[in-house]
């Protein structure tokens, strides 16, 4: 064994070998030698790692060397690849955080590729050609949108309130506390020391920005007294944090945000709310409940409002800060507020975001038109695809299935939805599932029950085809290849 391996070792060629063959020419030649003695270095090291795992004999050796090309030409091109790649999402997660939460509307993606492509106005005021604020291009608009969805008149708000923009809503909530709490008290329920996801915690935001915790009540029930009874000379700022990610359910008591504003305004202490979602639409009008929403926490008279901007509002990832204008100067002379700034693409992104809700044309954007699809609509899809595949014997079915909104946003609530189950004789629920995340381009899929779930809410129409033919290929029977140039085609006409 050990003699056999040695002498498979010594049978592999040598790197300086396979540069100089004929073969190597033409690889060098598109790419360049660098990379395809790497590339022949890769498949070197990943030939000797089988033989050592005992894959190898000297005919399976031959075999591997008439494949060896296909290898390295296949390794090249995989490496010249962004690994950063779109990717079909069948989860029904509409918001998905690991998925990119929202997908940008057709607008939105418009507008940043006219910005981007070129210089733009972004910090000078095209009328005096002086220099201005990056966020004059969105504060207006993020209170008109404000002012239009609430139906409050746009002056009286632009007088009172402000916004500014940062990365997120991390971001956003380290510099308010940083802001207004830098040095003093917080004080917050314990219901409310969460950790929002992707290690987010709280507590541990509060201690860097330099905040000190003052926590009060219970985990399940906290009362306006219980903040009443921790306020001190030092204290600096009351704090609310959405649930979003999660539910308490039974015996939960909570004062409501307008109790935290009376109490805050009684000892003048400001409020300040991680809102999170940045929701600006009326949620029951999408089948799902939810208690709070961004729109409401910006017109209750909090000091200060954090929220995401690729949450329920459809946009580019950012946090959105909104509040009275007194604490949004403070938020702008604060040295870490440049620290934290968004560039052209978020603002171009976010402007057009807006302006869709300004036109009333929220539907236009992915996020907000994929919770609105109607369940009927997505189970007729379904149920093309369904018959696209048993018409080639693949085992298919559809079921009732939630989609879900998901990113840390409305727990527990489904919108009622539709899926292609597929199941397969010869490969497991997590072979599928594995062998379309490989796919080109990949999808990501729930298991549920044995079978693999494509639930059609968070699939584009246009990509119902080419979920078909990578289904046909993938786990249909014969010409798989063939099926798979198809697919490469359907791939290709869609961009
Ligand atoms: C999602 C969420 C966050 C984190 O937002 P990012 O934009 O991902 O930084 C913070 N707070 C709440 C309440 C959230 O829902």
């Amino acid at each position: 064994m050990e003699h056999t391996a040695n002498t498979l070792y010594r049978s592999l060629p040598q790197v300086g070998e396979l540069l100089d063959s004929a073969e190597s020419a033409a690889l060098i030649d598109a790419y360049s030698r660098d990379l395809v003695a790497n590339a022949a270095r890769t498949v070197l090291a990943r030939v000797r790692e089988e033989i050592r795992l005992g894959r190898h004999d000297t005919t399976s050796l031959q075999g591997w060397r008439a494949e060896m090309w296909r290898a390295m030409e296949q390794e090249l091109r995989t490496n010249l690849q962004p690994s950063l790649r779109r990717v079909i999402n069948a989860t029904g997660v509409i918001l998905q955080t690991n998925l990119g939460r929202a997908p940008l509307s057709k607008a939105a993606l418009a507008q940043v590729v006219e910005v981007a492509s070129g210089y733009c106005n972004l910090e000078i005021d095209l009328d005096t050609g002086a220099r201005s604020r990056r966020d004059v291009h969105v504060e207006r608009l993020i209170l008109d949108v404000l002012a239009l969805r609430s139906g409050a008149a746009m002056g009286s708000l632009h007088v009172k309130l402000g916004a500014a923009v940062v990365n997120n809503c991390a971001a956003a909530t380290f510099l308010a506390l940083n802001t207004m709490a830098e040095g003093g008290e917080v004080i917050v329920s314990r219901g409310e020391l969460v950790e929002i996801g992707g290690g987010f915690r709280v507590p541990d935001i509060l201690r860097k920005s330099g905040a000190t915790l003052r926590e009060v009540g219970t985990t399940n029930r906290t009362r306006i007294a219980d903040y009443e009874g921790a306020i001190t000379p030092e204290s600096q700022l009351i704090l609310r944090v959405h649930r979003s990610n999660f539910r308490i359910e039974g015996f939960t008591e909570q004062p409501t945000l307008h109790e935290l504003i009376e109490l805050g305004a009684k000892h003048n202490i400001p409020v300040f709310e991680d809102q999170g979602t940045g929701c600006v639409v009326t949620l029951s009008d999408y089948g799902v409940q939810d208690e709070t929403s961004w729109l409401a926490s910006c017109t209750s008279g909090a000091a200060l409002i954090a929220a995401s901007g690729d949450k329920l509002l459809g946009g580019p990832q950012c946090g959105l800060l909104v509040g009275d204008r007194a604490a949004i100067e403070r938020i702008r002379k604060n040295p870490l507020f440049r620290a934290l700034r968004v560039d052209k693409l978020t603002y171009a992104a976010l402007q057009s975001t807006l302006l869709a809700y300004l036109a009333g044309d929220q539907e236009s954007l992915p996020t907000i038109h994929m919770m609105r699809l109607p369940a009927a609509e997505i189970q007729r899809r379904c149920d093309v695809m369904a018959a696209a595949l048993h018409a080639d014997r693949i085992e298919a079915e559809v079921v009732a299935t939630g989609s879900v909104v998901g990113g840390g946003t409305t727990p527990g609530a489904t919108l009622p939805s539709f899926a292609v189950a597929v199941r397969h004789a010869a490969m497991s629920e997590g072979e599928i599932a594995t062998a379309l995340r490989h796919a080109e381009p990949p999808v990501v899929t729930r298991t549920m029950g044995g079978l693999v779930v494509l639930d059609l809410r968070t699939v584009e129409p246009a990509d119902d085809v080419v979920l078909i033919e990578l289904l046909r290929s993938h786990l249909g029977g014969t010409e798989s290849i063939a099926r798979g140039n198809a697919v490469e085609r359907a791939h290709e006409a869609r961009r």
